[in-house]
């Protein structure tokens, strides 16, 4: 059999108006390349006809490995399980729903060869998508670079090329509530970009509501950088300091003038404004303790359901093999009766 010299990783997650169309645009493009590669097909948990289709293409093309998970993990879960699965001495991560043209594939190849370890794909213009989500990107973004120590380029996806050394790496890295772009930049090695136009979805609607942004945002933030912990002895103690040049000024006028302090509205008011403070505070520590939580836990990233075309790499425990449980393994592989 030929080395897989290119791995194509494609997660999906209720994406039956696009897998076939996703499939046969990356397979013109992987076909003109004239190099040997695979293509992992991820279901995350899908609940509609994405498995079946998945599935039938991996009857008639032996090129596409196909994992289907238990239930949704959610996007870099599926990421990172390609990963895992991934042969080839480039991995490259794509969407499916074509936002990412696959035809700039051969432009992050080309700058691979030249000798970087991770081409990210840059988004120069966005189409397609609405006002709020590319002002809301734009600004989680910039604040991330903002709170981060770690350079993580901006308007960046995960739309990528990595070298194989850059997957091995990334795979020792065991964190659960995961943002593989943030990872990848945190790793190092030699990085560049290249600029495209990421087109509109090629059909359906995206899975991406705001609470999955909310929470990508907050594991972006929240994995690297622990500034807004300290967001909260700075607010508490300009606040401390204001109230007390306060108390001050009260105690002044109750003492040396005859000027009452007004009432009970102004009072509710301020008191209000503090207490929410104090709530945001305390949400931002849960927030880093539930992902303590979570760590602590230590439970495995993603169980697969079935998996078809694909041989299990060695991190990953079968479960119906009956192998015993090896440390440092994150992912459980449950083949089912049916494989
Ligand atoms: N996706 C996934 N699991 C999820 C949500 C999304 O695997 O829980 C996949 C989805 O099928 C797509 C990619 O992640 O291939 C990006 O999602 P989407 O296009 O909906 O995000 P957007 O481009 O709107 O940010
Ligand atoms: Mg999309």
């Amino acid at each position: 059999m030929k080395q897989t010299v290119i791995s194509v990783i494609v997660p999906l997650y209720n994406e039956e108006q696009v897998a076939y169309e996703s499939y046969t645009r990356l397979k013109s493009v992987m076909e003109s390349l004239h190099e040997p590669y695979e293509m992992i097909f991820v279901n995350d948990g899908s609940r509609d006809a994405t498995p079946i289709i998945l599935r039938r293409i991996c009857e008639s093309d032996p090129t596409v490995h196909f994992i289907d998970f238990s239930r949704n993990f959610g996007h870099q879960t599926a990421i990172s399980a390609g990963m895992d699965y991934a042969s080839g001495n480039a991995v490259i991560v794509i969407d499916a729903d074509l936002q990412d043209p696959p035809e700039v594939i051969p432009e992050l190849i080309a700058k691979w060869r030249e000798g970087f370890d991770v081409v990210y794909g840059k988004r120069a213009e966005r189409k397609g998508e609405t006002l709020f989500k590319r002002v809301t990107s734009a600004v989680f973004y910039r604040i991330l670079k903002n709170l981060s120590d770690v350079d993580i380029p901006v308007d960046t996806g995960d739309f990528r090329l990595i070298d194989r050394k850059v997957c091995d790496a990334l795979k020792q890295v065991k964190e659960r509530n995961r943002y593989v772009r943030g990872l990848i930049s945190w790793l190092g090695f030699r990085q560049t970009g290249v600029e495209y136009v990421r087109d509109k979805r090629f059909a359906g609607d995206t899975k991406y509501p705001l609470h999955k942004m909310l929470r990508l945002a907050f594991d972006g933030i929240t994995s690297f950088s622990i500034k807004p912990l300290k967001l909260s002895s700075y607010v508490g103690g300009w606040i401390s300091v204001t109230g007390f040049s306060y108390l001050l000024v009260v105690l002044f006028l109750k003492l040396f003038t005859s000027h009452t302090v007004a009432g009970w509205a102004s009072v509710m008011a301020v008191s209000l404004f503090f207490n929410g403070i104090v709530l945001m505070m305390l949400g931002i520590i849960g927030e880093y303790i539930g992902r303590i939580y979570d760590e602590a836990k230590g439970r495995p990233l993603y169980i697969i359901r079935e998996i078809v075309n694909c041989s299990v790499p060695d991190n990953v425990v079968d479960l119906t093999a009956r192998r015993p449980l090896g440390g440092g393994s994150d992912a459980i592989l449950h083949v089912s009766s049916a494989a």
